[in-house]
């Protein structure tokens, strides 16, 4: 069977403005794919909320088997899917494997298992109005049509996780991938096709930035936006124009405090794991390494010596640790923060700059000391494969540290003591925090992810993430049909002289209170005149 890239370069028309998809291990050209355009997304958009109804209709075992069989077809196509990822970011074959389609496999038996539990009508209980015939449930309704808008770093399981979750509630999509990594979401798309998704609802549309900000003028009843902080606040300015509802799972400047009683090889290998994975193009890299100065030489070279003995190679290798950054973009913002790092005085104490022997857009796995929170290595989203060190004497110092900044994804804090995790948790300002783990939990279906402050507003996955793809609908039922309430018309000196009198009685906490007002109810029921 042909590979995604060459399909897409047969259908192409020579008319249409593109994007290419590269690979930046190499510098080679996958395809050229045609940019959708606003008069598309429009349309694209109307075929997503023709298709709303009838796949809202459908039952959640109807939609749960759709997904799984889209998983099955995953599971199928297995190395064509992970190559696809890794030839578009450049991050290892083991790492498309494992962080981006493996979550994703996990994510879809849940949420088709699960969706039907967390959605169920719930009863809400009225207290003493329920002794007044009264009851009161919330039904969970789909939004509509929800627009997708992500990223390229993690450019399968972003969009899938999202796409599963609105489905499984029941809305319809229409998803613009980053324009690095067009194929792997036309690849997205082709998964559900075969998958006998019905046609209109899940739409890819390709293009670059102007594409999203179509999308976000198309609307959609709610747009779900994983990207930078610059350009979510566009995102968001956009979406108030038509009052449209956002989630923005934004950038991340995430903290690692090494506390003294922590495990210092193991907190040694997760700092260089969770720093260097996926070339450190994770939203929730470690970007920021705190270590308590009583055990920082040693962590400090065992970080060093672990960091040296990376491979870094090319993508298909199946021994590379570390491959290619996904764009020169993000490759000219890594090296001009070490640039300016060094010039002011940090020490290098491993890395530091491109990969000599390798052509793509390879940096080397970085460690620096000597830099402190006036370096914009320690300020802005690095995104790359750098990790800056500082130390701290006090937990209360290192709190601060942690927490000098606009972002607040996750944190992480490595000790044996878990009551002095848990303590330094609660002090963290941030959406996870990890006691002795870092950087994976988005790869969890059943927990929450987003940040606070710039990081983000709202949340996926979990049941929390789930409810930001539905409304509430309150339906409220009287069983009295044949009772006037004595609030309603009629207004009087005896009707508010009873107020007065049940006031207090009938608003208490006390169903005794509650019941000394029953008296006063029933006469209130004789002065109703119409
Ligand atoms: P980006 O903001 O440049 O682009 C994200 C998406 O927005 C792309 O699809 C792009 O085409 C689109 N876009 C660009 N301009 C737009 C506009 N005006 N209106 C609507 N859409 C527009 O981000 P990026 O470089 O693709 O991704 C890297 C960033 O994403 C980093 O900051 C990273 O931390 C963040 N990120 C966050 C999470 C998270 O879960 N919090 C996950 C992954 C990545």
């Amino acid at each position: 069977m042909k590979r995604i890239d060459e399909r897409v370069n047969e259908r192409r028309t020579v008319a249409q403005k593109t994007i290419s998809s590269v690979n930046p291990a190499t510098g080679e050209t996958l395809a050229e794919i045609p940019i959708s355009s606003p008069q598309e997304v429009r349309r694209t958009v109307a075929r997503a909320r023709a298709a709303f109804g009838p796949w809202a209709a459908r039952s959640f075992r109807e939609r749960g088997g759709i997904v799984l069989r889209a998983r099955q077809y995953i599971i199928d196509h297995l190395d064509e899917i992970v190559s696809v990822i890794y030839r578009e970011t450049g991050k290892p074959k083991t790492e498309a494997l494992a962080a981006d389609v493996m979550p994703v496999l996990d994510l879809m038996t849940y949420y088709a298992r699960m969706t039907e539990k967390w959605l169920r009508p719930e009863r809400i209980h009225l207290g003493k109005y329920a002794l007044m015939g009264r009851s009161s449930y919330v039904a969970y309704k789909p939004l509509g049509v929800i627009g997708i808008i992500s990223p390229w770093n993690f450019p399968f399981t972003i969009p899938m996780g999202e796409i599963v979750m609105a489905l499984m509630a029941g809305n319809t999509v229409v998803l613009k991938p980053s324009e690095y990594t067009p194929l792997t979401g036309l690849a997205i798309g082709e998964i559900f096709t075969r998958a006998g998704l019905p046609e209109g609802a899940l739409n890819v549309v390709p293009g670059d930035g102007t594409t999203g900000a179509a999308l976000c003028e198309a609307g959609v009843n709610k747009i779900l936006f994983t990207g930078s902080v610059a350009t979510g606040r566009q995102v968001m300015m956009a979406a108030a124009r038509h009052l449209t509802p956002v989630v923005l799972e934004l950038g991340g400047k995430d903290p690692m405090i090494v506390c003294r009683d922590a495990d210092i090889d193991v907190a040694a290998s997760a700092a260089v794991w969770g720093a260097f994975s996926n070339a450190g193009q994770i939203c929730a890299s470690v970007e920021r390494c705190y270590v308590d100065e009583a055990i920082a030489e040693e962590f400090i070279a065992r970080v060093v010596e672990k960091t040296r003995q990376l491979s870094q190679g090319t993508p298909e290798r199946l021994d590379t640790d570390i491959g290619a950054l996904t764009n020169e973009r993000q490759l000219r913002i890594v090296e001009e923060q070490v640039r300016e790092a060094v010039a002011r005085g940090a020490t290098v104490l491993c890395g530091g700059r491109r990969h000599r022997q390798l052509n793509g857009l390879y940096f080397q796995p970085t460690v620096l000391i000597g830099v402190d929170h006036t370096f914009s290595i320690m300020r802005e989203e690095t995104f790359g494969p750098v990790l800056p060190i500082m130390t701290f004497k006090t937990e209360e110092e290192a709190i601060r540290l942690a927490n000098d900044t606009p972002y607040g994804l996750t944190a992480s804090v490595w000790t044996r003591d878990i009551r002095r995790g848990k303590k330094l948790a609660a002090q963290l300002e941030a959406g996870t925090v990890m006691i002795n783990e870092c950087a994976y939990t988005h790869a969890l279906p059943q927990t929450p992810w987003g940040g606070v402050k710039q990081s983000g507003i709202g949340r996926t996955h979990s049941r929390w993430g789930l409810n930001e793809l539905v409304t509430i609908e309150h339906i409220h039922v009287n069983r009295w049909t044949g009772v006037k309430d004595f609030w309603w018309f009629g207004y009087s000196q005896q009707l508010y002289h009873l107020l007065v009198e049940i006031a207090g009685k009938l608003t208490s906490p006390s169903w005794l209170d509650k019941l000394k007002a029953l008296p006063a109810l029933l006469r209130g029921r004789r002065l109703k005149k119409y």
